[in-house]
């Protein structure tokens, strides 16, 4: 059996295009574009492709881009204040403080910062704590693409096997939330976890996030099952000095067991941005108090 491969690059595509068509309706109503307001301090290059991506694709939503770039000695109270005026800022309805900050900064202080109902990244902890109770908030972005992904593959999940490898703040745990609130049944696994491939075996969806290259074998795949791959590895390619990306799943192996697999790239990483842009589409409709159906996206 050859797996399906979950198409994360048409999905964020469709998923791009559909805050698209709901910006002139907001437009209309408010007055103005939704904002989403983008934090660089210094010149990790990883960083600053990320932020110049972000500012096309929401530009390219018709929405309105604010970058504001800080050299790599910012200190931390011109971080603060600049977050401060943001928050403050009527036409900003999303801000997000590009990771990893300069050694200098307490990353925690800042993201505790922002106004929670501006956190489209859902990282500030009420934002965490709101997950966690079920009640609305901003969800980070890369498992709730990793979730759309699941339920638009497997529809209903509840009563599922899910095992969730890695506990960061960011992927793992925000993912095991979310799939808690699909009635999943969750197991968290992570360094430390005693006979893994046993416990990976047993579930019907597998999240990888570990940032490990292609440890997750063929043979630790329960037959069938759905296998969303969150790792971003660069690796040294098949020529010499070339590097090539995979994922936390070996996926030349795992293709022939599992059901349907993400690749990588073009499975969840292009899923980031879109929900990025969904977030601060959503994020405007409450600020703005306009009305707004969030079960549409
Ligand atoms: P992290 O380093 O913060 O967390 C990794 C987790 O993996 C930890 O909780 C750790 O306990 C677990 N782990 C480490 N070694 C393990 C092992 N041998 N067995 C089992 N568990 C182990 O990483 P993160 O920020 O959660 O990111 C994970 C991966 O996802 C990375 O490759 C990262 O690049 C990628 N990522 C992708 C996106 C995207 O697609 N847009 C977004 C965020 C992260």
């Amino acid at each position: 059996m050859t797996a399906d491969i979950i198409d994360g690059k048409a999905f964020a595509a469709n998923l791009r295009a559909k805050v698209a068509a709901m910006v002139p309706a907001f437009r209309e109503k408010a007055g103005r574009a939704p904002g989403l307001a983008v934090v660089l301090v210094g010149e990790d290059p990883a960083s600053q492709v990320y932020v110049r991506n972000k500012h096309k694709t929401t530009v390219e939503a018709g929405m309105e881009s604010f970058e504001h770039r800080l050299p790599a000695d910012t200190t931390q109270d011109a971080l603060t204040a600049l977050v401060e005026q943001l928050n403050a800022d009527p036409a900003v309805d999303g801000i997000l403080v590009q990771l990893p900050l300069p050694k200098q900064i307490d990353e925690s202080a800042v993201l505790a910062t922002i106004d929670p109902d501006k956190d489209v990244d859902g990282f500030h902890v009420v934002n965490v704590g709101r997950l966690s109770t079920g009640m609305h908030g901003y969800v980070p972005c890369t498992p709730l693409g990793c979730v759309m992904l699941l339920k638009d593959r497997l529809g209903d999940l509840s009563g599922k096997d899910a095992v969730v490898i890695g506990r960061s703040n960011i992927v793992g745990k925000p993912m095991a939330q979310l799939l808690l609130a699909e009635n999943c049944t969750v197991t968290v696994a992570h360094s430390r976890t005693a006979h893994l491939p046993e416990v990976v075996r047993r579930a019907d969806i597998v999240v990888a996030a570990v940032g490990r290259p292609e440890m997750v074998k063929a043979d630790w795949i329960k037959p069938g099952a759905t296998v969303i791959d969150v790792g971003i590895n660069r690796v040294p390619g098949a020529e010499p000095g070339k590097t090539k990306l995979v994922g936390d799943v070996d996926f030349a192996e795992a293709v022939e067991v599992a059901g349907a697999i993400t690749p990588v790239p073009g499975g969840v990483g292009p899923m980031t941005i879109a929900v990025l842009l969904r977030n601060t589409l959503v994020a405007a409709h409450r600020l703005a108090d306009v009305p707004y159906d969030e079960k549409a996206i």
